[in-house]
């Protein structure tokens, strides 16, 4: 009788194709590349495919751009965010460089407390 009946009823949401917000790539070791950002000033921000052993002798070398060329504007941006992303960076590193001294004072504080503590232990 009428054909369009089953056409308009949906996919069971079982059947359903789970969409990958982006396609998946294989370097040359066979494994999944990985997508990464680029923080170069030429390519601020701009994706791209490396090779999932990056940084290891297995490496590679596999690279693919993922976004397609930033434009004036997009670079504009992306120079300050890589800029202020850097700076950031930096306070960071400061910030940990603090707290790591921080712990050493109140490393050597803690011996020197439990030595003081030991000390007054024995004379009373
Ligand atoms: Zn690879």
């Amino acid at each position: 009788m009428s054909e369009g009946s089953h056409v308009s009823s949906g996919m069971p949401s079982s059947l359903k194709i789970r969409q990958q917000p982006y396609e998946i790539k294989f370097c040359s070791c066979g494994l999944r590349a990985p997508l990464i950002s680029s923080w170069t000033d030429s390519n601020p921000g701009r994706r791209f495919f490396g090779c999932a052993n990056y940084g290891t002798s297995k490496h590679c070398g596999y690279f693919c751009w993922f976004d397609p060329r930033v434009c004036p504007r997009g670079m504009e941006v992306g120079l300050y965010w890589t800029k202020r992303n850097k700076e950031l960076q930096k306070e960071n590193d400061a910030l940990k460089r603090t707290v790591r001294r921080l712990k050493c004072i109140v490393g050597a504080s803690l011996v020197a407390v439990t030595v003081m503590g030991a000390f007054f232990i024995r004379i009373f």
